[in-house]
């Protein structure tokens, strides 16, 4: 039976181990302690937009019908157990140390528990906190839509993250300058309920050592082991086999987010997870006309310091700051350099496999690499659209497309002759591997299927979402929900949903690229 998040059991391990801000003065400043108390802020008109059933009752939470309930989850009232609070942490942002940072626009609730797990419920966009610096603690609801699907089609897809209980409308506008171009407009404000075991980040660890504070950092480790790593505290070393579990975890999430061609864009340490999971969804994307250099968010594009191609590259610099700060607490060289190792060696392993088994191979053959190789130059020049690529791919070795409209439909380009001649040219080569499997295009074609999703997010969607809010109907933004929660299944490539990014789009704000500002 569901329960009320009143009647949920709550635990608040977090704010039971560790240290508390003496100050419960709700203003900017710098914190000394692991965390602040502060309330969430009160909105005037709070909606609920979106529930998720399926999350809802793997935590036993009941939908939040009547007001009363709904309160707790726009921040308006508190569930009596909970205790909240926002965390203290830093951060290098850009590969610049950016001192504390901490929990500038969200505010946890607390832990609840029930049969051995046990999920923090934290409030993104509830107000401002002791580390809003010169924010205003607030979210838009185009940015925390962004977030409530995109966490979810990750969850989906099989690739870790942080998840989405429910999104609920203020009723508030929220004043934001979406291009930083000088032109702020209103937006409608939102809550988002977020979910994860933890939300401790790598920033977390590296605030106490760049203070110097190695009771609190020791503290903040000693929390970490004993509740998210217990197997490894009757070991030697267990700082090493801390940092090199973190390896693997991260291995697994960048290779995860190459699979599927989703594109962070924000990848500073204060956004990487101590638990390896996706967190943190800002100016994201899902990558539609293929290019490695490609990154959604307009802040970063100077460098591309977070683009498609550069994501194991940064993970591995992030991974590198994190053992900087872990060593106070007795990392050592050879513990570093056998962390970075591991994550070298699973993330290289994993990709290829990965990247084989979109393509229908289960045999490992030398000329594989050289073709995938050659693939990535084929939907970089022909700006071919990544998620359709690969899904259209199984119907093409099926004759159930020629190549003609195989483009036409995941390209962004103008077709020539000349871009078809390639396409057929690789398409050959690539047909030619595929017959060394020897097995049947039927069971290859499906397996592909399982491996490369029909539907990703894509920000147009956002702007459709977002129109129909404004007219009152919430029958895109549920379809869509329902689709991103089985995103292999055949049955969405007969809906409007299976299509490349409308022209219309390239010409809206906010559906290409998108700033930090949220
Ligand atoms: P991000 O890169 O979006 O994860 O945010 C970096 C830092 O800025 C974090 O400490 C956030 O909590 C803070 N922040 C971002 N947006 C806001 C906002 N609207 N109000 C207050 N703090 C914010
Ligand atoms: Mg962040």
């Amino acid at each position: 039976m569901n329960k009320s998040l009143n009647e949920a059991k709550w635990v608040n391990s977090y704010t039971h181990s560790l240290s508390p801000d003496p100050s419960s003065e709700n203003h900017p400043r710098e914190v000394q302690e692991h965390y602040s108390w502060v309330k969430p802020t009160r909105v005037p008109d709070p909606k609920l937009l979106l529930w998720n059933t399926q999350l809802g009752n793997q935590m036993a939470l009941e939908k939040p019908l009547s007001t009363s309930e709904l309160f707790y989850y726009s921040g308006n009232e508190q569930p009596r157990q909970a205790k909240p609070f926002a965390q203290n942490y830093g951060g290098h942002q850009f590969g610049h140390w950016a001192n504390q940072l901490g929990d500038g626009r969200a505010i946890t609730l607390g832990e609840i528990t029930k049969e051995g797990q046990s999920w923090e419920i934290q409030l993104k966009g509830s107000g401002a906190t002791p580390y809003s610096r010169r924010g205003d603690g607030k979210a838009v609801l185009r940015s925390s839509l962004r977030e409530f699907y995109a966490s979810e089609l990750n969850y989906n897809l099989g690739v870790a993250t942080t998840r989405a209980l429910a999104l609920v409308e203020t009723g508030e506008s929220v004043i934001r300058d979406l291009f930083y171009d000088g032109n702020p407009k209103e937006e409608p404000g939102a809550v988002l309920t977020r979910i994860s075991s933890s939300f401790i980040r790598f920033g977390s660890f590296e605030l106490f050592s760049y203070r110097r504070e190695r009771d609190k950092a020791q503290k903040l480790f000693n929390y970490v082991l004993e509740k998210f790593y217990p197997n490894l505290i009757q070991n030697d070393n267990p700082v090493e086999l801390f940092f090199e579990t973190i390896c693997t975890r991260t291995a697994h999430l960048i290779a995860d987010w190459m699979r599927y061609g989703f594109v962070h864009g924000v990848m500073n340490t204060d956004n990487m997870s101590i638990l390896g999971q996706t967190i943190d969804y800002g100016p994201y994307a899902w990558i539609e006309d293929f290019s490695l250099s490609f990154t959604p968010n307009t802040t970063d594009l100077p460098g591309r310091r977070y683009c498609y191609g550069r994501q194991p590259y940064i993970a591995q610099w992030n991974l590198e700051r994190l053992a900087i700060s872990l060593k106070d607490l007795g990392l050592t060289t050879e513990g570093f350099q056998k962390g970075i190792e591991s994550y070298q060696k699973i993330f290289s392993e994993k990709n290829k496999k990965d990247f084989s088994l979109k393509l229908g191979f289960e045999k490992k053959l030398s000329e594989d690499e050289e073709l995938k190789l050659q693939l990535f130059s084929l939907l970089e020049n022909l700006e071919i659209d990544f998620t359709l690529f690969f899904r259209l791919l199984s119907k093409i070795i099926k004759k159930e497309i020629d190549s003609a409209s195989f483009l036409q439909k995941s390209s962004y380009k103008k077709i020539t002759e000349t871009d078809l001649d390639t396409l057929n040219f690789w398409l050959k080569a690539y047909q030619n591997r595929m017959l060394k499997e020897e097995r049947s295009i039927e069971d290859i074609s499906l397996n592909m299927k399982k491996v490369n999703p029909a539907i990703i997010y894509r920000n147009y969607m956002t702007h459709l979402i977002c129109e129909d809010l404004s007219q009152g109907t919430l029958n895109r933004a549920e379809e869509l929900f329902a689709i991103i929660q089985d995103p292999f299944n055949e049955k969405w490539e007969s809906t409007n949903w299976f299509i490349k990014r409308p022209d219309w789009a390239n010409q809206t704000p906010g559906c290409t690229m998108l700033s930090c500002s949220s």
